[in-house]
């Protein structure tokens, strides 16, 4: 917008209100104002008869006739309406009754009773709006919005009205819904004619997209129901094309730019390894291998998103990666996001290398000074060729001889900061490998990781066994205690997994301390044997109940979520979990995935509470039909919004989509994605004359600040 007034001149504003605005909703001009969009329409134009009213889920609108109303106090006996002067300060609620000859209803006011009885005589006619229910048996609403049917409030009104985001601070303020559109209408009358056009012609052309202006009047003040939906799209599309033109124009400047590691060999190394594997490589992995071989002796930095659910091999996959470094000269480091889950890497890598003469170090916190010296010596002078560690990798005092290959496993427990630092390290930017066991569905991958590339594999290696998914209630404990020592009798192991309590950023432990006692009450020794592992152990008791049940040494293991990735006990067959209500789909299916590993049948029992929302149930339930991870991370994200999707609350959204939505609009964001990068193939640079304002929109901070080139 050329002229972008502050919004505090707008009528009905003033400084006060502009202030609340711009601390509630955090705008401050027009263009800023106008950018937000009612989250649902109400159809004005509709009004129901009461005797046809019969579901209460839905607001209504009807035309009715005031037969009585009554003023009532606490106690519920009427107030005294007879003398000049009502006590309204002992009044607690207003009663109406009224009729549109098809049935009657109650009305009943809370507040502003003062202002509303007065309006509200026996015998006037209004337009009333609101949400019915039942109460006594009786139908009635609560707080009706009340209209004049003749009034003015009628007239210039659309069919449809907006219904804006609101706050309490807002409310109080007296910004209410209807005053919010009003404000809204002023805003529009004084911005849209500056408004400039953020797509270039023939973008709207052939995308068929209503220009902005029509879109932003019609998604305020919809003409009708076909003007808004075209006004929705418009929107959705620029929203969803901006960013992932942004997102793609970043990966093309950087595959033009970054010098990448050459690497042409694959070696010795990885022969030998791969001719010696106890088993043959799924497809999805060996097309894996290929894209990533590409990518290493592309002369370009490889920057990889590689996902696969737990247990579809993904470290064999990582080792191979490294081996082709090796071949080529350079070090590896692989990260891992626990102690645990380094040491197990640590461990299988060793077993896979053997005879390849490849040596491997491990380091992590707890890696004692003398051996801590001498890692860092082999990894200074190139003795080492694959490291494996915690976050003591980044530490200042790890110095590479030369980092070529850096593969980050399961990425969304690593900040930004700390990969940059790994960044750092290298002279000339390393190939980067990302990889993650949490399945993100496709739109969300393409936003959230828009820049890379992303590998899949989606095929288990053979011979896995379906994972026997169950829900069961408190009053089956016993039946489930007797199974799990059915089965420590037949010689397996179970994970028992309580969920860990978030309040006020504390983390309480309860959960999980008392259910280990009640467990060991349960499971007593001997014969039975149970470890427990949580976040406020000391890595070294961590590491110490991890190994034991690892080695078989203890037959249950009690737990958080510390388990949740990567840990591999294929002799474990049990996996339960505590108030499976209190964890999210994709987060239920990654800890299923520790069991059926290979041991043998496997379950998965949920202890569910008695009383859990309708929702929960529709998730627990759909968990207990798929074992598909893709499936479950499009419902979670369907069900609870992309913003809380596992593995996405610490690395967030680039950006905040006003009204596209990833779960819904999947097929919008695919065609916005193809044909953004369609205009980039022709026009890298947006430098063209036509596509001037797509190359002012990518100036924008909003697309600048989304600078993900160092944080892979
Ligand atoms: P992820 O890290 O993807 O969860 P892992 O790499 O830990 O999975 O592999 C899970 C298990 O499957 C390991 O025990 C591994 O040895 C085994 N595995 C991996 N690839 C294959 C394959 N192609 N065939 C059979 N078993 C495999
Ligand atoms: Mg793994």
């Amino acid at each position: 917008m050329r002229n972008d007034p502050d919004i505090q001149f707008l009528k009905g504003v003033g400084p006060k209100r502009a202030q609340l605005l711009a601390s509630e909703l955090g705008v401050t001009d027009i263009s800023g104002l106008i950018r937000i969009y009612p989250y649902r329409y109400i159809d004005r134009s509709s009004i129901v008869p009461i005797g046809s009213i019969q579901s209460t889920s839905a607001m209504v609108q009807i035309r009715a006739q005031v037969i009585s109303s009554v003023l009532l106090d606490k106690s519920g006996s009427p107030v005294d309406t007879s003398g000049p002067d009502i006590r309204f300060n002992t009044v607690s609620r207003l009663s109406a009754v009224v009729s549109d000859g098809t049935g009657q209803m109650e009305l009943v006011f809370f507040k502003g009773v003062k202002y509303i009885w007065p309006r509200l005589q026996p015998g006037k006619v209004f337009i009333f709006f609101g949400k019915p229910s039942v109460y006594n048996g009786r139908l009635n609403m609560v707080h009706p919005e009340i209209d004049d049917p003749s009034g003015q409030e009628m007239q210039g009104q659309p069919s449809m009205a907006g219904v804006y985001p609101s706050t309490e601070r807002l409310k109080n303020a007296g910004i209410t819904g209807k005053v919010m559109s009003r404000i809204m209408m002023s805003a529009l009358e004084a911005g849209l004619p500056d408004v400039q056009e953020t797509l270039p012609e023939y973008v709207l052309k052939e995308k068929g997209l209503v220009p902005l202006n029509y879109a932003l009047r019609n998604i305020h003040f919809p003409k009708d129901q076909q003007a808004l939906r075209k006004a929705e799209y418009r929107l959705k599309f620029e929203e969803l094309f901006l960013l992932q033109l942004s997102l793609l124009k970043q990966k093309y400047v950087r595959s033009r730019n970054e010098r990448g590691i050459l690497m042409p060999n694959v070696g010795d190394a990885f022969h030998k390894c791969y001719n010696s594997l106890p088993y043959s490589l799924t497809g999805a992995q060996k097309r894996v291998i290929r894209e990533i071989r590409e990518d290493m002796r592309s002369g370009r930095q490889m920057n990889r998103l590689l996902q696969g659910d737990v247990g579809s091999g993904k470290t064999m996959v990582a080792v191979l990666s490294a081996l082709i470094a090796y071949g080529n000269g350079y070090q590896t480091c692989i990260m891992a996001p626990t102690e645990v889950l380094a040491r197990q890497h640590y461990a299988n890598i060793c077993k896979y290398l053997e005879g390849t003469g490849v040596h491997v170090a491990a380091l992590t916190g707890t890696t004692r000074t003398a051996e801590r010296r001498e890692v860092l010596e082999d990894l200074a002078s190139g003795k080492t060729g694959i490291i494996v560690g915690t976050h003591a990798l980044i530490e200042d005092t790890v110095v590479f001889r030369n980092l070529g290959l850096a593969i980050v496993d399961e990425q969304h427990r690593f900040g930004v900061d700390q990969r940059a630092r790994l960044w750092g390290k290298a002279g000339i930017a390393p190939h980067i490998l990302v990889m993650t066991a949490t399945p993100i569905p496709r739109t969300l991958a393409m936003t959230l990781y828009g820049d890379l590339d992303i590998s899949v594999i989606d095929e288990m290696p053979p011979g896995r066994i379906p994972v026997q998914t169950i829900q069961i209630t408190e009053t089956q404990r016993l039946s489930m205690y007797k199974f799990i020592k059915d089965q420590i009798a037949a010689g397996r192991q179970a994970f028992i997994v309580y969920p860990m309590i978030f309040e006020n950023e504390k983390v309480d432990y309860k959960n999980v301390e008392r259910g280990y006692e009640e467990i060991l009450q349960s499971f007593p020794f001997p014969p039975y044997k149970v470890a427990i592992v949580h976040g406020q152990q000391s890595d070294e008791d961590k590491k110490f109940n991890m190994d034991a049940f690892a080695a078989g040494r203890a037959d249950i293991l009690v737990s958080t979520t510390v388990i949740e990735v990567g840990v591999d006990v294929p002799n474990a067959t049990v996996m339960v979990i505590e108030s499976p209500e209190r964890f999210g789909l994709s987060q239920l299916h990654q800890l299923r995935g520790r069991v059926g590993r290979g041991g043998g049948a496997s379950y998965c029992i949920l202890v569910r509470g008695h009383k859990v929302s309708a929702e929960s149930r529709k998730r627990l339930d759909l968990l207990c039909s798929t074992e598909d991870g893709f499936v479950l991370a499009e419902e979670d994200m369907k069900m609870r919004g992309p913003g809380d999707l596992e593995g996405t609350q610490q690395s967030g959204l680039p950006i905040e989509l006003g009204l596209a939505s990833l779960s819904t609009d999947g097929q919008i964001l695919a065609d916005a994605r193809d044909y953004a990068a369609h205009i980039l193939e022709q026009d890298p640079d947006l430098s063209s004359p036509r596509n001037r304002p797509l190359l002012a929109e990518m100036r924008k901070d909003k697309y600048n600040k989304l600078d993900y080139s160092k944080i892979s």
